[in-house]
């Protein structure tokens, strides 16, 4: 009988763990709205830090009122203001657009001697033709870099303006030398390019935690790569009212592209 007992208990105790593993979903990337809403000039948060969480623990992405870009990094979400300092946001402050997954390191490599972003660009593409360019990647670099170009944006109050025109009025930018630091990197595949920036998106922490910033250029010395790449996908769409009937085939890639590398 006690036998009995011990294997119901363990039984029990397996169903419970598997089900537990599975109702986290490591392998999805889970966005918040799109960017092409975002860059119309939606700033209205739809999902909190705290229900996101739930959603695993990288992400990119910005605040309710554009205020400061987002990245969360050992399962902490970071708020990189207007002065490019980090802030430690409520779990109550609501988020109109991120990208969120689990990060798992699926493959592991260095890089030395890249001089420009477009060249880090060109290396990573290197590797995303390799494992496949129609899946989504998040990349985490680290070390070491000679020279970082970085920009973050003030809050905006309503009535609220296109994205690309708050970037040309009210983005702080700064460049700095040889710090220590994480870039975290997520790679959209280009037919998704009606959802979000296709391709790469990269924000920046300095190892201290005391400067953040979306990057716009860099040089690299050394840098450990770690990749995680995700086959699966689920959008979460604002139930706003006005969001149902608008109109998102209106063509935005000028801007985006403006917005991503800030020309
Ligand atoms: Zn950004």
């Amino acid at each position: 009988m006690k036998r009995l007992t011990a294997l119901f208990v363990m039984t029990l105790a397996f169903l419970v763990i598997s089900w537990c593993w599975n109702v986290k979903d490591t392998e999805t990337i889970n966005q918040v709205s799109l960017l092409q809403w975002l860059t119309l000039g939606d700033y209205y948060g739809s999902k909190s830090i705290k229900e996101l969480k739930e959603l695993w623990n990288i992400w990119l992405g910005t605040f309710d009122g554009l205020n400061g870009e987002l990245i969360m990094l050992d399962w902490v979400v970071y708020r990189g203001n207007d002065k490019l300092e980090i802030e430690v946001p409520s779990d109550d402050e609501l988020i109109p657009f991120a990208n969120v997954t689990f990060f798992d390191n699926d493959l592991e490599y260095e890089l030395s001697d890249i001089d420009s972003i477009e060249e880090l660009k060109e290396e990573l593409d290197d590797k995303v033709s390799e494992l496949g360019e129609n899946r989504f990647y998040f990349v985490a670099l680290s070390w070491e870099f000679n020279s970082i170009h970085i920009r973050s944006e003030r809050k905006q109050e309503e009535v609220y303006k296109p994205l690309a025109e708050v970037l040309r009025v009210d983005q702080t930018e700064k460049k700095l030398d040889s710090v220590e630091w994480t870039i975290v990197a997520f790679f959209t595949p280009a037919y998704m390019a009606d959802l979000n920036a296709a391709w790469w998106h990269f924000h920046f922490v300095s190892k201290d935690r005391k400067t953040w910033g979306h990057v716009l250029d860099l040089s690299i010395k050394d840098a450990s790569v770690i990749l995680d790449w995700t086959d699966n996908f689920k959008l979460y769409l604002p139930d706003w009212e006005f969001f149902k009937g608008l109109d998102l085939t209106v063509d935005q890639s000028a801007d985006i592209k403006e917005v991503e590398q800030g020309k």
